[in-house]
């Protein structure tokens, strides 16, 4: 049985690129028999709202998307599995055994002194801070204020995702020594979603292509937590506001919520989502199950291929 996910984050509302998401999510899970379980990442405390999540909860209902698991309802009615926040001992229990295993360390640079740091060293093309290991054999201890860090080994992880093929990435080179938990005392994006996907048992994850450079990560991180077969990755294009700029919380006019209010049905957001993404030639309005045939025809390999596996 295929399992995946959809994971929105409550640090802003739903916007047409969560729509397009979902649309994926469903659409190709449901085509190949598999089950789709909503998680609510709230790893981050200081950016994370409850009014936020309300509101993905309310549009994803308004809009269709049913999870198998959990009900939406058990996300309103208080702690939920499917809650980052209500996962701690799962998170804690993942962090001794990467512990007990010799992998963590305490780290007490700042974000200012890791810029600095690569800044001296040149730095690399995408921006993106690689942790040097300043601390590794520094013996500090675990106290509050310090982030964890996890040792990387220097492997290349290789993954096959079903939009590009094989991909090789070097996680040790790309950002060092992952953060597991930050100086504020959250778990990481990175260390939460490796435990969850592997402790919900999710072994398909379709997701854009902004998180693509996360992959060889989240494959490394699950395999040091005990995960033998990592889960499938299919990477979907994104809706882009510009030719570099991709659509972000910030731009209000295409939240579902906006939407919603100006008198707009799913059907029309549906339409927008897929016409945005070059997938429909002219804007109009389509229903949730002809989004998803669309989205299944574009991937029908990677629906093949998933089908004979579940
Ligand atoms: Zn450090």
């Amino acid at each position: 049985m295929i399992v995946s996910r959809f994971a929105p984050a409550p640090t802003g509302l739903l916007h047409l690129g969560h729509v397009l998401n979902a649309l994926h999510v469903w659409g190709i899970t449901r085509a190949v028999g598999g089950r789709v379980l909503l998680r609510i990442e709230d790893h981050d405390a200081q950016r994370s709202r409850a009014e936020y999540e309300r509101a993905i909860l309310d549009d994803l209902e308004w809009l269709g998307f049913i999870p198998d698991e959990p009900s939406i309802d058990a996300f309103r009615h208080g702690p939920c599995a499917g809650r980052q926040r209500d996962r701690q001992e799962i998170y804690h229990a993942a962090l001794r055994r990467l512990r007990d295993a010799g992998l963590i360390y305490a780290c007490d640079c700042t974000r200012r002194e890791l810029r600095d740091a690569m800044a001296a060293g040149g730095g690399d093309a995408e921006g993106e801070l690689r942790y040097s290991g300043r601390c590794a054999d520094r013996h500090l201890e675990w106290t509050a204020g310090r982030g964890l860090r996890v040792r990387l080994a220097p492997s290349v992880e290789r993954f096959d995702d079903l939009r590009h093929g094989v991909l090789a990435q070097c996680p040790a080179e790309q950002c060092g020594d992952m953060l597991v938990k930050d100086r504020d005392g959250n778990w990481t994006y990175q260390f939460a979603v490796a435990v969850d996907d592997f402790e919900q048992g999710v072994t398909l994850v379709i997701r854009g292509d902004d998180l693509l450079p996360s992959t060889g990560r989240q494959i490394q991180l699950a395999r040091l937590l005990g995960r033998s077969v990592p889960p499938r990755y299919l990477h979907h294009g994104l809706i882009m506001k510009s030719a570099t700029q991709k659509l972000s919380k910030a731009d209000r006019d295409t939240s579902v919520r906006d939407m919603r209010e100006a008198g707009e049905t799913p059907d029309v957001v549906f339409g927008r989502a897929l016409h945005a993404a070059g997938m429909l030639t002219t804007m109009e309005p389509i229903s949730g199950l002809e989004a998803s045939h669309i989205i299944v025809r574009q991937y029908g390999d990677a629906c093949a291929l998933l089908g004979r596996q579940s």
